[in-house]
Order: C-alpha cells, then structure tokens, then sequence
C-alpha cells in the first residue's frame, strides 16, 4: 500500500471536540465525581455489587467529556484516508446499566461513523432485569449501528468475545470491556497499522477510570509482563522507545481485553481457546499465539480508552450451583495455557503452586495444540529471549532467594505482628504474633524479596 502523505488524513472530529469542551456538570472532562453523602448506604450497596461507585455513574452524563492527554504530537498526527471497518465487540455480564450506556455512547461520539460497521453488545446471560427488554428498547431509540447479542446460558468472557466475533462482519475486530470511555481521535492510530500490516495487532494505552470516583487518569503506558504465578504485570518501555513518546511500541503481553485485530488473522490464530472458562488467561493464550506464530503486539500512545480499573472482583464471577470442577476456572486456564504454549517452562508456573497444579485437569488439548504445529509456532524459549527479554530479566522463572522471611516484630510490643488478610486491597494492622516466628501463618508471613520489596508470601488472588 502507498503510505505516502497524500494519501493521509487529519481524522479528528473537531466539531465534536469543541461541543465536548464546554460541557459542564458532575464528572465532565473526566474530573472526580463525588455524591453528598445522603445515599450512602445504596452507594455501599451498590459498590459491593459492582466493585465501583455504580450509584455515582448514574448521576454522570453518558456522554460525559473526557480529557485529551495524548501525546502533543497525537494532535497532529495524519492517518490513512483509506482505513478497513470496525466490528467492535463488548461482552458484558451483569455490568450496571449507565456504565454499560457510557461505554457505547463514548465510542459512537469518539469513532468515524465512516469506519464504524457495528456495535456488539454480547449479553453473557446477565441476570439483571435493566439489561433485558429495557436495554434493547434503549438501543433502538439511541443508536442505529448497535445491536444485542443474548447468549442462552452463561459462557464466560472468552467464549462470549468468540460468539460477538463470529457474528461480527467488518473486516477489523475491535474487542472492549463493558466499562470503558473512549478518547478523541482513538480509532485511527489503531487501525493504520493493521492497514499497513494485517498480523499487527494493536491496543489503546489503556488509561485509569478510578473506580470511587471516576476520576480520568492517564496512564503513561508500559511493556506488559508476566510473573511466573501467571499474575499480569509490566516492565518500562525500553530506551528507544522513549525517544518517540507518541509511536506504537511493541509490547510482549496485552494488558487485557481491549485491542483491534484483523478479522482474517483473529480466525487464522483460531480465535481464542474456547476451552477457557469465565474469566482469565486469555490473554496470554492470545499473547503468547500471536508471538511465536509469526504476529506483533503494539501499544500505541495515540489511541486512548479509559477503563474502570478494579481491585480483585472474580468473587463476583463465582458460580453458584457448578460442579466443584468448574469452580476454579482460574488455574484450569492457567493450566491449559502453559500445556500448550509453555513448553519446559510450564514447570515454573506449576512449582509455584503445586497442590493446586497436580489436581487439575486441563481437559481436551488436541484442538490447540494441532493449531500450534499447523502455524509452525516458535517455541516459547524462542519468546523470552526475542521479545520477553526485560520481563524475564526481571522476574526470572527462578527467583533468587529472599533477603528474609518471617514475622514483623513490633519493637515496643514484641507480642505484636504486622500482618494482612488481603494486603492488595485492605490496610495492613498489628495483632498477636504467630507462635512460630519464622514461619508464620500466612497473614503475618512477611518476605523481604530480592527486589528489596515487601511482600507477604502468598500472593492472594
Ligand atoms: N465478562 C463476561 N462474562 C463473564 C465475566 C466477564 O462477559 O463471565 C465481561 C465483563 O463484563 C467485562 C469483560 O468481560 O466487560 C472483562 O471482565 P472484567 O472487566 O471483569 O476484567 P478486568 O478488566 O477487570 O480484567
Ligand atoms: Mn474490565
């Protein structure tokens, strides 16, 4: 394809971004929200529902502005007049109405309606009654591109995302989760390198939507990573990235489920293992395929979408009534993923947690791993070293042991201990020490890592 200047455009919708720019009200231009304080209980009631301040949103606009904190060079970029069309997929599973609308209304305001084929709405069985009828009538009053996809029993994220691509037709797949904002201008910068290249796939920088507040934050944007135990994590961009804050950037691991894809190549790659369950994993199934089977993975600074980051929230994901084989969808597609794309080093994943390894099975493999020798893949040994290589320098598959491990001793009451029940999410406090000092129960075994930081000893997800 030419990709010379002429052949660009300047894709901004100025008309919208100054229409945006004088809308005042709670939230507007992404600043913190806050209520009085006389809805407390319903705003509680509804936080342990949602995991974020659902009573909050429904007194945000839908089309609430949103910041433009591009890189300054963003604002000028041009993009190929000539750009494929997008399906974009969200799944949701009871996900609170009004964010659910705000997602759909930041992306029919923010995108090209040139570009934009449709709107999947992918229903993973939600319960809620204000998903159901309500929601459909909404649709057909507010939107003509936008349609519901009901799902006849529960799937989960992975096979849910499967169902909207399937019914998807344009010829880029756009996948979001169901509590996002779009930015200014976020489509194009995605879209020209699939145009350029069909087995790049890109993702948005994907910035912080606080989950009290709503607060819009940018995220500078980071390599993502791994850890051995499989929990996503991210290195810095390396130095020569950094000379050109505003170009796309490769990236060894997505961040999670909001990227832009080459239809053709998503079905070449078989989509994602339809053998993950709920939630989890598939992210680095997709990751690892598109890696060692001859794609790219880029972040591109230009393209924005924030996303409502939450602490843990998988109990909100838990079956009720499943056998108690299903109950842990997290480690069975953990399992499945290192079987077929981990090689030797699935040994890593499994040491670090070995009761819980040995008793799962990761069922049937054969679809997958037939897949991974028709595309004659690269091995995984071959993806650490090629495009991994700061991840695992960083967190290396065996970690030098820690400084120290054991209890915390309060000097002035060497009776008490610090310790954490879920130091991720709660305050730690002191209580009474442990009788076994250097091996404590978990919530007071404390481990002073090679990194030189503290953490308690079980990562508890
Ligand atoms: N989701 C779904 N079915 C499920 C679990 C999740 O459709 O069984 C949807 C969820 O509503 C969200 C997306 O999948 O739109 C990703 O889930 P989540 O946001 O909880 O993941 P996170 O972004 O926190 O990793
Ligand atoms: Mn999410």
């Amino acid at each position: 394809m030419d990709s010379s200047n002429e052949q660009r455009k300047d894709w901004h919708d100025y008309k919208a971004m100054e229409r945006d720019a004088k809308r005042e009200g709670v939230g507007e231009n992404g600043t913190r929200a806050k209520l009085d304080g006389s809805t407390r209980d319903l705003e509680n009631k509804l936080f342990a529902k949602n995991i974020f301040n659902a009573l909050l949103s429904d007194y945000i606009s839908v089309n609430r502005s949103v910041p433009d904190i591009r890189p300054k060079e963003c604002k000028k970029k041009l993009y190929l007049k000539k750009l494929p069309l997008v399906s974009i997929i969200i799944c949701f599973f009871n996900e609170h109405r009004s964010v659910l609308l705000r997602s759909v209304h930041s992306l029919v305001n923010r995108t090209p309606p040139e570009l934009l084929k449709e709107i999947i709405l992918v229903d993973d069985f939600s319960d809620l009654e204000a998903l159901h009828e309500s929601l459909d009538e909404y649709v057909a009053l507010h939107f003509k591109k936008v349609r519901v996809l009901r799902l006849a029993q529960r799937a989960g994220l992975i096979r849910a995302r499967m169902e909207g691509a399937r019914n998807a037709t344009a010829e880029v797949l756009v996948f979001m989760d169901s509590h996002v904002e779009a930015g200014y201008n976020w489509l194009p910068p995605l879209l020209e390198p699939i145009a350029l290249n069909n087995r790049t796939v890109i993702c948005p920088i994907i910035d912080r939507i606080f989950y009290h507040t709503f607060r819009y934050k940018r995220v500078f944007g980071v390599r993502g990573g791994f850890m051995w135990d499989l929990y996503y994590t991210n290195v810095p961009r390396l130095p020569e990235d950094m000379k050109f804050p505003w170009k796309p950037f490769k990236n060894p691991m997505m961040m999670g489920g909001i990227f832009a894809i080459f239809s053709n190549y998503f079905w070449e790659l078989g989509g994602y293992d339809e053998g993950l369950d709920i939630y989890g994993g598939e992210q680095f199934e997709l990751s690892f395929k598109i890696w060692m089977c001859g794609g790219e993975i880029y972040d591109a600074p230009c393209s924005r979408v924030g996303h409502i980051q939450r602490v843990p929230h998988l109990h909100l994901y838990k079956r009720n009534n499943s056998p108690s084989s299903q109950k842990d969808f997290l480690h069975k597609n953990y399992k499945r993923v290192a079987e077929v794309w981990m090689d030797d080093y699935k040994k890593y994943l499994y040491q670090r947690n070995k009761t819980v390894y040995d008793r799962i099975d990761p069922g049937d493999l054969t679809k997958q791993r037939a897949l991974r020798s028709k595309l004659k893949c690269n091995s995984f040994r071959w993806y650490l070293h090629n495009v991994a290589f700061d991840v695992v320098n960083r967190y290396p598959p065996i970690e030098p042991p820690d400084y120290a491990h054991g209890v915390i001793q309060n000097l002035g009451n060497p009776k008490l201990c610090v310790f954490s029940v879920d130091f991720r999410t709660k305050p730690v406090g002191l209580n009474n020490c442990d009788g076994n000092l250097e091996h404590p129960h978990y919530s007071q075994y404390w481990k002073l890592t090679w990194h030189r930081d503290l953490r308690l000893r079980e990562p508890s997800y």
